[in-house]
């Protein structure tokens, strides 16, 4: 079978000799028991660690925003809810995000930078995934916005994932899952890829640009261009 190994060269996030393995999407952004396949990359351990905050900054921020509190015995996942115990100044932090807006609304103010960290590193992850190449330049966009907050037409935009323009390269992991079937037990639906339904899809396309897309909770959208 094609196995493609280019990929086992760098770290997919900074471009260094990789020594370790990691999973995209992390562990804490998927629910136990993780599915059976998710897509491994290559990754140095200074990458490794250097996430693993923000990506806890973010699976909590995106579960207490759901569940509208902080207090670990409500919020609705296991291991948010162990994260937050764990860490009382997480949850202080979170809970300090939480304000009314001028009009009275409850709005909850996430540190930008933080999740920006964590979505175009998953983004990283996905697309040298799918096309075994590294994408280390700054990405042309980055979009994140909860799904409730797009209009009708920009959440229609978002779910279509546009055609690729042409074949995979031999080799290359989108040739693979074009070409080569039965490996994955998630399931592929509308161009999106079903990692664990409820807690995390994405897509990755090349309509000229390469673009890929995830959907956090089914509450935070995602889009990164390069
Ligand atoms: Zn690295």
């Amino acid at each position: 079978m094609f196995s493609d190994e280019r990929h086992d060269a760098f770290c997919v996030f900074c471009g260094a000799e990789p020594n370790t393995r990691e999973h995209v999407a992390s562990r804490i952004l998927l629910d136990d028991p993780l599915p059976d396949d998710v897509p491994v990359v290559f990754s140095c351990h200074a990458c490794n660690n250097s996430f693993s905050q923000d990506e806890e900054y973010l699976a909590c921020f995106i579960d207490c925003v759901i569940s509208g509190t902080t207090d670990p015995a409500i919020v609705q996942r296991t291991k948010v809810r162990a994260s937050l115990r764990h860490t009382p100044a997480l949850a202080t932090k979170i809970a300090s995000a939480r304000r009314e807006d001028e009009t009275g609304a409850i709005v909850w103010k996430p540190e930008d930078n933080r999740v920006r960290n964590v979505v175009v590193k998953l983004a990283r992850g996905h697309a040298a995934h799918q096309y075994s190449e590294p994408h280390l330049q700054e990405p042309e966009r980055v979009l994140i916005v909860p799904l409730i907050v797009m209009s009708p037409e920009q959440r229609e935009a978002f779910e279509h994932i546009p055609e690729s323009p042409g074949w995979p390269e031999i080799g290359t992991r989108a040739f693979l899952n074009t070409f080569v079937t039965g490996k994955k037990s998630y399931s592929a639906e509308g161009g999106w890829e079903v990692l664990q339904r409820g807690r995390y899809r994405y897509a990755v396309a090349q309509p000229g640009e390469i673009v890929v897309r995830i959907v956090l909770s089914e509450f935070l959208g995602c889009e990164v261009t390069w």
